[in-house]
């Protein structure tokens, strides 16, 4: 499962703030792309969004009753695409935000998809497997009407897993009454996953840095890094940088961090982490995920949630590069700050693009009933975040702005086209 990195989220207003910004960085995507008004109109908010209580019996015989969300941002270009977490803070505002960067990560990647996603306000730690299961289902039936393999196609996020996958794929199919795989990505092999998809936004991530560390003559090859959350994104990618000779001297996870300026044990940190993400708490010696964050290394790579570099530690980062691994983990603020202080920042939605990538070969290979290689499948991904990567560089360097306006620019971009070629706008 994906880490919440435990610096805890700061509450409902900075969530708020999560959807404002991202409002803000597309206003001024568009205004630099020459759009009217009313293409802001339409994207600055989803276009459906579904809340639902989803009634479960707990193992002690109670009823709970969870709130779930579902948001499609923009289906002008294709079905939807996104994950479902499942996280004691989610909020309808955060689902909202988290939707649209779905749709410019799919935009970004070219992708025939628009954004969506799905959250459950619970707290799966404390949850039993059954009651899991129960949670997973109900909720597939709450959203049954507005999702399914041409309409919606989820996939998991934070603190969501293919097991979770798998039976919402199966009450999908019980509803529907066929088989159907492409509802959903991020299967188990067996149910009809795809190769590669597990490790694919570490891939992507890591696809991103070898770019950023090229165009800024940093050397991989012992380079320090430092990786804040350690579940799904985090911990592959921490063994993809130290497999590529990269010095991982920090990790965290939501209850601390760990740091050797020679380099961390990567494979034993691995073999000891739960399915949470949770490791640093078998040792005594650590420090903050503040600490962390502050920690004089070449490469940076928030992986965890929202709001973790802010204009309070903006000024403090002393990496040379930063790879946004999770969504939204930078404030607007704290992007200036950074870029004016000439920190390379790697964007959310270009350098995370790499799962949703490879949840879209998934959901071909269902549709096809085809199933590719291992290698096929990195090769694919590769060249898409290759491309992705020159083409946001490019235009941040040619129209003279940040990496994240850039990247906002080039997802924004077919969306608003679609729009318009459909005669919405
Ligand atoms: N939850 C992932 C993301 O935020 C993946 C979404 C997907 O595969 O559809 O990009």
């Amino acid at each position: 499962m994906v880490a919440d990195n435990g610096a805890d989220k700061t509450g409902k207003e900075e969530k708020h703030n999560v959807l404002t910004s991202t409002q803000t960085v597309i206003h001024n995507a568009l205004e630099k792309l020459g759009y009217p008004e009313e293409v802001y109109e339409l994207l600055k908010e989803p276009m459906r969004m579904m809340t639902v209580k989803i009634p479960v019996r707990m193992d002690d015989g109670t009823v709970k009753v969870f709130t779930g969300y579902r948001a499609q941002h923009n289906d002008a270009v294709g079905p939807t695409k996104g994950g479902i977490r499942f996280h004691p803070n989610v909020t309808e505002t955060e689902v909202k935000a988290l939707s649209i960067w779905m749709s410019l990560k799919c935009g970004i990647v070219d992708l025939p998809y628009g954004g969506g996603k799905g959250g459950i306000i619970c707290d799966p730690r404390d949850m039993s497997f059954r009651e899991l299961e129960r949670l997973s289902r109900g909720y597939v039936r709450a959203i049954s009407q507005i999702v399914g393999p041409t309409k919606d196609i989820p996939a998991p996020d934070v603190f969501t897993n293919s097991q979770i996958m798998a039976w919402m794929m199966d009450e999908y199919s019980r509803i529907d009454e066929f088989n159907s795989p492409g509802f959903i990505t991020g299967k188990p092999i067996v149910l009809g996953g795809s190769h590669g998809r597990e490790s694919a936004t570490a891939k992507g991530v890591t696809i991103c840095i070898r770019e950023a560390a090229m165009r800024r003559g940093i050397e991989l090859k012992g380079a320090r890094v430092v990786v804040q959350g350690f579940g799904n994104a985090g911990s592959f990618l921490a063994k993809f940088m130290h497999d590529a000779g990269a010095k991982v001297i920090g990790i965290s996870d939501a209850y601390g961090g760990l740091h050797d300026p020679d380099g961390l044990d990567i494979d034993y940190l691995l073999d000891r982490r739960d399915s949470f993400g949770t490791v640093t708490k078998l040792f005594n010696d650590t420090i903050s995920n503040k600490e962390l964050l502050e920690l004089d290394c070449d490469i940076l790579v928030p992986a965890a949630i929202e709001n973790q570099i802010t204009e309070e530690n903006a000024h403090n980062i002393r990496a040379s590069i930063i790879v946004e691994a999770a969504n939204g983990p930078t404030t607007l603020e704290a992007t200036k700050i950074l870029t004016d202080r000439g920190i390379l920042l790697v964007p959310d939605v270009l350098a995370s693009a790499g799962g949703v990538t490879v949840s879209y070969f998934e959901w071909v290979q269902n549709n096809q009933g085809y199933y590719w290689t291992e290698e096929e499948v990195e090769e694919r991904l590769e060249k898409v975040i290759v491309k992705a990567f020159e083409n946001v560089y490019d235009t941040a360097q040619n129209r003279r702005v940040d990496m994240r306006l850039s990247a906002y620019m080039v997802g924004v971009r077919k969306m608003a086209e679609a729009s318009r070629y459909r005669g919405w706008i």
